[in-house]
């Protein structure tokens, strides 16, 4: 080894032009975040993504004759046409039709090949699958999509969400009902956790970020210190709930009507507003969101301030008491 290299090996010079080329690219210029899949990038006209059987718009009948030409002209071998002979019509009609995709090199030839055009590679560019016989698309999925794909991703989606929505309903109650002040923490820890899960469903990731860092990080980090500077013994042995029936059926009657009002209501109770779309360049996420919650959002903000400001003043008008 000659002392150049030698030198190169001591002082890590490989890794560190390496490092230099990795962050590089980590300028804020260079970063661009892509809405998808709420805003779906365009790809090139001459792109072949998923195959389509097509069928006849005026009576949804194949418009494949079965001819077999497609398989024929695939140098992959991957299609398989199914066909029987209508004894009545004489003609050949179609059966099964697969397509296997993990196999597919997207070259076009069966499309070209097809004289009616049934066979059409379209530019649905979303082919990923969970396995290798999910590769394999049947007529039906050539016909209507890849449904069953997109329909075990919402199901996956719908099991999520109720899994964060118990985790944060059960860490609530948990918290308010534990009597040990280190269990009611926990469980609070855990709902944040649900609220982060959801956060993260919505594909709200700098929300989910700040849920996990701030609140179950900071927040209840803080929440411990103040736990383990009061005194336990005592605080377990309290009343843990005031008995105040009244307002507090007073608040399930109001918080019941609410809840009666969306669900008759249903979508149409909430506002929602408008998603911000085509964002200009080199505005991220995370700008947006902040140019809205200081433009728009700006009164319900000062509000939520005002309110933590109030919890503030109350707790410490409350721990005086007791000094
Ligand atoms: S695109 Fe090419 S490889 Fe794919 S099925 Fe058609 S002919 Fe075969
Ligand atoms: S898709 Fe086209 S080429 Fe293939 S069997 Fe049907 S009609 Fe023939």
């Amino acid at each position: 080894m000659t002392a150049g290299r030698l030198l190169r090996k001591i002082f890590l010079v490989d890794l560190f032009q390496g490092l230099a080329v990795t962050f590089g690219y980590q300028k804020p210029k260079y970063i661009v975040t892509e809405q998808y899949p709420a805003e779906r990038p365009k790809v090139a006209e001459r792109y072949r993504g998923a195959p389509r059987l097509n069928n006849n718009p005026e009576n949804g009948e194949t418009l494949c004759i079965a001819c077999n030409l497609c398989a024929l002209a695939c140098p992959e071998n991957l299609i398989v046409v199914g066909a029987e002979r209508n004894e009545q019509t004489r003609r050949k009609e179609l059966t099964t039709f697969t397509y296997d995709l993990s196999r597919c090199m997207f070259c076009g030839l069966c499309e070209d090949a097809c004289p009616v055009d049934a066979l059409e590679l379209t530019q649905d560019f979303e082919l990923a699958s969970y396995s290798r016989p999910g590769m394999i698309w049947d007529r039906q999925m050539l016909e209507e999509g890849p449904a069953q794909a997109i329909q075990m991703l919402t199901d996956i989606n719908a099991i999520l969400f109720y899994v964060f929505a118990a985790l944060v309903l059960g860490g609530g109650i948990l918290t308010i009902t534990q009597r040990n002040a280190v269990h009611s923490a926990i469980s609070l820890i855990v709902s944040l956790l649900g609220v982060a899960g959801l956060y993260l469903l919505q594909q709200a990731e700098f929300l989910f970020a700040v849920q996990i860092v701030l609140y179950v990080g900071g927040i209840m980090l803080l929440f411990l210190f103040v736990i383990m500077l009061v005194n336990l013994d005592q605080a377990a042995h309290q009343r843990q709930f005031n008995k105040q029936w009244l307002v507090a059926l007073a608040a399930v009657a109001a918080v019941g009507v609410q809840i009666g009002y969306f669900l008759y209501r249903g979508q149409d109770a909430f506002h929602f507003a408008e998603a911000v779309t085509g964002l200009p360049p080199g505005l991220g996420n995370t700008e947006a969101l902040a140019d809205s919650l200081f433009s728009e959002y700006l009164l319900p903000f000062e509000i939520a301030s005002v309110l933590l400001l109030v919890a503030v003043v109350g707790s410490v008008v409350m721990a005086k008491k007791r000094i």
